[in-house]
């Protein structure tokens, strides 16, 4: 950003009011060319932040702005103050956790969005931010090859998608009454018991947590040699929970597990919970994208019968984080366990069900324009455009996987159904575990180092594993050949 120290009193702001049209004109125009200069040259900033903790507090002062300050005096100290203490997850070379891309459409989109400033918690405080959502969320279910019908709603997060899916659960639960009678100090209330892999996200454990249910009402369950849930375990789970007095009331399956993105047998889970009535929600926030590309509807095969779906736009469909979506074929019970309406939210509408108001679906009463960049980015890529970039980023991953393969240096740790590989360093004579993760440790340190690459790990089997997740927009097979390069020389 141009640097400008020099305060001009011609920009002062006045006494009262908002900035200036004409000045928000200039400071708009310089941001969008800053964007737009940051996007192109992203890949020259070190990927993972290189300062250390405190750095960047100890940068700004301690004591509040009492008088106006230039807007060019606080956009040159966002470059050169903060900019430096950001981990570029923009950077082609993001391939840690899951790599995202807050895509052009989708900037622009946050932009309208944050001009707008609704706040869409009833449809007449909003009534385009409503009905924009459920428009965009019904094209997003019919790109990912999803039933119809199917109410959506938009959150921040998976995580709470998976706390609002299991309330519900909860809720649907026969002659408990919990939105009404709570749980505490109630005898009559059973012990409740909920299913998920060893692989499943802590989401879901911190969902348990809040829902009084705790974390001993959270049963683990065994993994496949493919990190997929097994089903004879959970089955035998089941019965042996009710045998012991427990009621299970769900089961959380995971479509693209935050480890090694395995997809648990959805279909089979489903029999399972028809068989037992128990609640079935799928949290497909990283795996359920993939579905836009036709060739890997496969992913969702047997979601038609869960409950409840989440699919996170903001991690691999190119949407600017938060964007978190909700599916459900049974919003009436999601509505039983959240509506409320105090009387100054009252409405004509709150009475029909024309339309919703949004936040009978969860927590939150506020809520941002979220649907608008989701559209914005639905429209401007097409299904044809984003499941040509999510196939592309497949077989970015694929062809890694196959070096790593070909490599007698290295080692796959699990299989790669999309474009996330988990390996490590195996060189011959070395076969303590312990060594091994020193090793690898040391490996993906001294890569997050050089500032091209930021990778993450994980363990599995107890075998510490490095992770390289491919998904953003800028990554091409240059930057994965790149990173092959870099590992091998280590
Ligand atoms: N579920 C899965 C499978 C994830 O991998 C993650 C995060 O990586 C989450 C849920 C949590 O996502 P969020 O940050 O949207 O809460």
């Amino acid at each position: 950003m141009e640097e400008h120290t020099q305060f001009d009193p011609a920009q002062q702001p006045a006494a009262t009011g908002d900035m200036d049209p004409e000045a928000f004109r200039r400071y708009g125009h310089q941001v969008v060319d800053w964007i737009a200069d940051y996007l192109a040259n992203v890949s020259s900033y070190p990927v993972l932040s290189q300062t250390s903790p405190g750095d960047i507090r100890r940068s700004l002062p301690v004591q509040p702005p009492v008088h106006p300050e230039a807007m060019e005096a606080i956009l040159t100290d966002f470059d050169q103050l903060l900019v430096p203490g950001i981990t570029h997850w923009n950077s082609p070379g993001f391939m840690a956790y899951f790599a995202i891309t807050g895509s052009g459409p989708g900037i622009l989109g946050e932009m309208l969005s944050a001009a707008l400033n609704i706040n869409a918690m009833l449809w007449r405080t909003s009534p385009a931010a409503t009905e924009l959502e459920q428009v965009a969320l019904d094209w997003l279910r019919q790109m990912l090859g999803l039933p119809h019908p199917l109410f959506g709603v938009i959150n921040d997060t998976a995580s709470s998608g998976s706390l609002y899916a299991l309330a519900a659960a909860r809720e649907a639960i026969p002659d408990v009454q919990i939105h009404q009678l709570g749980m505490s100090g109630r005898a009559e209330v059973p012990r409740l018991r909920y299913y998920a892999s060893q692989e499943a996200h802590s989401s879901v454990d911190k969902a348990g947590i809040v829902l009084g249910v705790g974390q001993a009402g959270l049963r683990k369950i065994g993994v496949d040699d493919a990190f997929r849930m097994d089903v004879v375990q959970l089955e035998h789970a089941i019965q042996e929970d009710i045998a012991a007095g427990w009621r299970p009331f769900a089961v959380v399956a995971t479509v693209g597990t935050t480890s090694t993105t395995s997809v648990d047998p959805v279909p089979q889970i489903a029999e399972i919970c028809e068989r037992y009535g128990l609640w079935l929600h799928v949290d497909g926030a990283y795996g359920g994208s993939a579905a836009v590309d036709p060739e890997m509807r496969w992913v969702l095969a047997g979601c038609e019968r869960a409950d409840t779906l989440i699919v996170n736009p903001h991690k691999w469909l190119f949407t600017p984080i938060d964007c978190s979506v909700f599916y459900t074929r049974k919003p009436d019970i999601v509505k039983a366990a959240f509506s409320l309406i105090p009387e100054y939210l009252r409405n004509a509408e709150s009475v029909g069900d024309e339309v919703p108001n949004l936040m009978d679906y969860g927590t939150s009463l506020g809520r941002r324009f979220r649907s608008l960049k989701l559209w914005m980015i639905m429209r401007y890529f097409g299904q044809e455009g984003l499941a040509a970039r999510i196939r592309e980023h497949v077989r970015l991953g694929q062809l890694l996987a196959s070096w790593i393969d070909e490599s007698p240096h290295f080692e796959r740790l699990a299989p790669t159904p999309f474009s996330t590989v988990c390996f490590r360093a195996h060189p011959q004579g070395i076969d303590d575990e312990a060594e091994l993760a020193v090793l690898n440790e040391s490996i993906m340190n001294r890569i997050n180092a050089a500032g091209h690459f930021f990778l993450s790990h994980t363990k599995l089997h107890g075998k510490y594993a490095i992770r390289a997740a491919i998904g953003n927009l800028r990554t091409t097979e240059q930057h994965v050949r790149n990173l092959w390069g870099e590992l091998k020389t280590l």
